[in-house]
Order: structure tokens, then C-alpha cells, then sequence
């Protein structure tokens, strides 16, 4: 089969594309611009005939799938705006929702399409309530959208960027809802929580990873902690995923049929910051010698802590199978400051 995965040179996107070749799949990757392409082309050369790399310069333009569609028989659509800088709510609502709505739209027609996975993620499910509690795929993030309506601009970024989540997920499963009678292919969305670990995209230093990766970088290897206090460090975290889970779990969704028209919650665990300095800290030898300051924290201080917000991932388990095993929490530590240390 051939998979069209779009935003293909993203933190997630690139890891999708190689697992997804991995398993024999031909890939065409979308990106904006060019020279996005470069790093995307050189990654996967040795795929030769079994990758591609095309430009939609704007995924929200009428018709801007249209010719990257055709031929393909799945569809991973990754693309949408994950930064925490939008002044208007809309520049970000915006791409997310439209941009979703675009490539299905292309699709609508397009007999060949057999599944389209859309990466949503927990945003679009936990809200932050009085009293702890585990969300599943029932769980709606109605809290972010009221937020957003009431408060515009002064809305808080993350409230910003979990509202278009949210809605962007919304609007793809009213999309498919509505045409279902008439499309040849069905649904599926992957909810991560926050990802992390090794990066495979095109990272020249530390100050271009993308929000997730760059959290972690700036907590874990910053000596500061890029700033975050102690009881930060030992409170503040959530659900999170390996990016090579994730992305794997992506691809199973193309291959397990029970995946049709299920929200798929992806996610390996519980953390606080100071798990993931503990892990760093626990390495002999160190896996990134150059940094011999790494943040100490206040070691331990994480361990039974339990946040307002779990989620319960059996679901995702049940349906992608025994092949998707997720990273603990060291290994994740080790291999990412491993990639950092041979970057220098
Ligand atoms: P990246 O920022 O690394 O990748 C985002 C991709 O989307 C890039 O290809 C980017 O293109 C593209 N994109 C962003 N804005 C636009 C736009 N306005 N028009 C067209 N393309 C756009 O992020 P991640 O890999 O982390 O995220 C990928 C997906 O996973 C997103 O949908 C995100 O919401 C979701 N997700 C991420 C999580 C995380 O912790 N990382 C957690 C849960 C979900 P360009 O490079 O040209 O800007």
C-alpha cells in the first residue's frame, strides 16, 4: 500500500514515515516548502523508489491535497500547528481545523483511500478538574473550547492549542460522519499524550526541537532545568509517549481493521519531570559525557506523585496488539540524551 503522510518532516511525522517504510508500506511525505524536503529526501535515500517527498505549500487552500491523494491508499495527516505563541486563537484554530478538513475533502472521492489516521492527541480528551481522574476516548476536552470562547486572545496558550485540537478532532469526526454512506475509506485518530525521546527530523541545535522535545531538553539537560523550580520538577508532568511508539502506532493503525472508526488513546504512562532527572542521573557512564551538569533536582522527590490527570490506554493495546510494547521511562532517557550527545 501506499500511505500519503502529511507534515512529514515534523518531530512525530518523520518517525511515522520511517516506521511506516519499515513495515514495506510506500510513503509520499508532504511538506511546505522545498527545502523542507532536503533533510526528509536524504533520511530515507536508501528507501530509493519506495519514498517521495511532495509541496503543499498551503494545506488550507481549496483543493490542496488534490494531486498528492491520488494513487494513495491510506492517509496519516500530522500537519497542524503545535506552538504556544498565538496572539488570536484563530491563527492557530485555523490551520488545525482547516487543515483537517482539507485533506479529507481531497479524499472524499478518492476510491483508493481505505483509512485516513488523523494524530489528535490527549488535548482533545482531559480536562483539569477538582478531583484526579483517568480520561479514556469518551472523555471530550469541552473546558479548553469554552475557555477559548469566553476569554478570545486572553485565553491561555495551552488552552489556545488544546482548543484547536480538540476542535480539529471534532471536525473529523463530523466530516466522516456525515459522508460516511459515500467514502471508501474510514477513520481513525491516535490521542497521544506529550511525546518524547529521540529526534529524527532536521534539528541543526537544541533551540529548533519542536514544543515537546524541546520541554524535555530544557528540563532534563539544561542545568536550570530551563528554570523550572524544584516542586515544578517533582508536580508537573502528565501522561507521555515515546515518539517511536507513537509513530509505531500509527502504522499498526493502517494494518488492524478493528481500528476503523475508533479514538485511539496512546500512552505509556505517568511522570513528572523529576522521573525523567532521575533516569538521567542514573546512568554509569553517563550517556552525554559532554554534559556533566546535568540537573540533579530534588532526587526522588517525583516517586508516587499523582497528578489530577491518567488515562487509560487498554483500548489502544487491545486493538494494535502485543507489537506495540512501550519504552519505560530509562530507556527513553538514555537513548534520547544519547542522540543529543552525538549531535554534540
Ligand atoms: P512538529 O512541530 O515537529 O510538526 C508539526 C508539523 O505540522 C510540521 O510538519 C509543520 O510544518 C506542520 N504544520 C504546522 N503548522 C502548519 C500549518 N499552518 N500549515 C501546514 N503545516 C503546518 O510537531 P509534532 O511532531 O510534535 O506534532 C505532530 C502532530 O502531533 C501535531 O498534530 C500535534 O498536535 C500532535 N501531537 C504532538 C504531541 C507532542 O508532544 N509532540 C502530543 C500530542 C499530539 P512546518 O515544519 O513547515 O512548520
Amino acid at each position: 500500500g501506499k500511505i500519503l503522510v502529511t507534515g512529514a518532516n515534523g518531530y512525530i511525522a518523520t518517525w511515522v514515515v520511517r516506521r511506516l517504510l519499515e513495515k514495506g508500506y510506500t510513503v509520499r511525505g508532504t511538506v511546505r516548502s522545498e527545502e523542507k524536503a532536503v533533510h526528509l529526501n536524504k533520511t530515507f535515500a536508501h528507501y530509493k523508489e519506495k519514498y517521495e517527498t511532495v509541496v503543499v505549500e498551503d494545506i488550507i487552500k481549496e483543493g490542496a491535497f488534490d494531486e498528492a491523494v491520488i494513487g494513495i491508499d491510506g492517509i496519516a495527516h500530522t500537519a497542524s500547528p503545535f506552538h504556544l505563541k498565538a496572539d488570536d486563537p484563530a491563527e492557530i484554530i485555523g490551520p488545525a481545523v482547516n487543515g483537517t478538513l482539507s485533506i479529507l475533502k481531497s479524499a472524499l472521492n478518492i476510491r483508493s483511500v481505505r483509512r485516513i489516521v488523523v494524530t489528535s492527541s490527549t488535548a482533545a480528551i482531559n480536562s483539569i478538574l477538582p478531583e484526579r481522574k483517568v480520561f479514556t476516548e469518551l472523555d471530550w476536552n469541552e473546558q479548553a473550547i469554552e475557555e477559548v470562547q469566553q476569554k478570545g486572545k486572553n485565553a491561555s496558550q495551552v488552552s489556545k492549542y488544546r482548543a484547536s485540537k480538540t476542535l480539529a478532532e471534532k471536525a473529523a469526526w463530523e466530516f466522516y460522519n456525515t459522508n460516511k454512506a459515500k467514502v471508501s475509506w474510514d477513520l481513525v485518530t491516535m490521542n497521544p499524550p506529550f511525546v518524547y525521546g529521540p529526534v529524527i527530523s532536521d534539528i541543526s541545535s537544541p533551540s529548533a526541537l519542536g514544543t515537546s522535545a524541546g520541554d524535555w531538553y530544557n528540563s532534563i539537560v539544561r542545568p536550570d532545568s530551563g528554570g523550572k523550580s524544584l516542586e515544578v520538577l517533582a508536580t508537573s508532568g502528565g501522561g507521555w509517549v515515546d515518539v517511536r511508539d507513537i509513530s509505531l502506532a500509527h502504522a499498526l493503525a493502517f494494518q488492524k481493521a478493528e481500528a476503523g472508526g475508533e479514538r485511539l488513546l496512546i500512552s505509556a504512562g505517568e511522570f513528572v519531570f523529576q522521573d525523567f532527572i532521575d533516569a538521567a542521573n542514573s546512568f554509569s557512564p553517563s550517556p552525554i559525557p559532554s554534559h556533566s551538569d546535568l540537573p540533579k533536582g530534588n532526587p526522588g522527590a517525583g516517586k508516587g506523585f499523582q497528578a489530577k490527570v491518567a488515562y487509560d490506554a487498554s483500548k489502544a493495546s487491545k486493538i494494535l496488539g502485543p507489537e506495540l510494547v512501550y519504552h519505560s521511562i530509562e530507556e527513553t532517557t538514555r537513548d534520547t540524551l544519547a542522540d543529543f550527545e552525538s549531535r554534540g
